[in-house]
């Protein structure tokens, strides 16, 4: 058996319910050699999990899931190797946060207005100091027995498409990826098959992307397939990971991907590549 990692886990310091603490014992109890905390827009979770596995036998890759809007407004990007602690990009996504937390009560007013009823404050108070997503007011609406599951949310409601659908904070790809390499990471589009934008990632891998994440509980195998080919022309690393959140949706668990430890090493190369531009 190859040593395998999971590089895309959510904890409760965005829309995941599970704890860093948490995430660091599945991942020890799966026996993986290393993971990757990818909250969106929040760093606490994986400063959180590295101090907490600090003398652990398992890695800790810091990590962050942005979100970018170009043509579609849900372009999703992850960044590895961030330096948890750059200003820029602290200052960033405190701003993403509150941004967040006002589409949220928007988002709130929107469902009240054609009566559905859920109460922002607490929500609020139960995702403490969490970036509020959309997963938050899923589950409001399934505890208010407007849904029968929580991915009926997205389809009634939530979703893209939805009646109540507000954008989040504006940030294009190419302004994402500098970012990203500015504090000192490496860039990768998320879940491509899920966002279904491959025309864009050729634009992106000129604006510098650096990966295409290739493992991801939406993609099939015909996807993966696709996908690394298309890394292999664009000279880009392959990434993936279970995007657990543990909720019940349309996410896997922690270990699920089954990724080689091997596409880890291809991205530190990458990482320690982008270091000498
Ligand atoms: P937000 O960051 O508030 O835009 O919410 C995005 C998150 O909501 C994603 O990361 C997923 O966790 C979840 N999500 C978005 N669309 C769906 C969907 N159609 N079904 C289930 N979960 C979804
Ligand atoms: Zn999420
Ligand atoms: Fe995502
Ligand atoms: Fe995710």
């Amino acid at each position: 058996m190859p040593e395998l990692v999971d590089l895309h886990i959510h904890t409760n310091h965005s829309d995941g319910l599970q704890t860093p603490e948490d995430v660091i014992n599945s991942g020890m109890r799966l026996g993986l050699k290393a993971i990757s905390i990818t909250d969106h827009d929040v760093v606490s979770g994986v400063i959180e999990a590295a101090s907490y596995a600090e003398g652990k036998d398992i890695e800790v890759v810091s990590g962050i899931e942005l979100s970018v809007s170009k043509a579609k407004d849900d372009i999703h990007l992850l960044g590895y190797f961030i330096d948890t602690l750059h200003e820029e990009l602290v200052e960033t996504l405190e701003r993403f946060r509150r941004i967040r937390q006002e589409r949220g009560r928007k988002m709130v007013e929107r469902l009240a207005a054609i009566g559905v009823n859920i109460d922002y404050s607490k929500i609020l108070a139960s995702a403490g100091k969490a970036a509020i997503g959309r997963p938050h007011l899923a589950e409001a609406l399934l505890n208010g027995g407007y849904v029968s599951n929580y991915n009926e949310s997205f389809r009634k409601y939530l979703g893209l498409h939805g009646p109540v659908y507000v954008p989040k904070a504006k940030i294009s790809p190419a302004e994402a990826i500098s970012l990203l390499h500015r504090a000192g990471g490496i860039a990768v589009m998320a879940h491509p098959g899920l966002t279904n934008e491959d025309n864009m990632i050729e634009e992106m891998a000129a604006a510098g992307l650096d990966g295409i994440e290739i493992f991801h509980p939406t993609h099939n195998g015909t996807d993966r397939k696709r996908y690394r080919r298309l890394a292999e022309k664009l000279g880009l690393v392959c990434t993936g990971g279970s995007d657990s959140h543990n909720r019940k949706g349309r996410y896997g668990d922690i270990g699920d991907q089954k990724v080689p430890a091997d596409y880890l090493a291809m991205m530190k190369n990458a990482w320690h590549e982008r270091q000498k531009h």
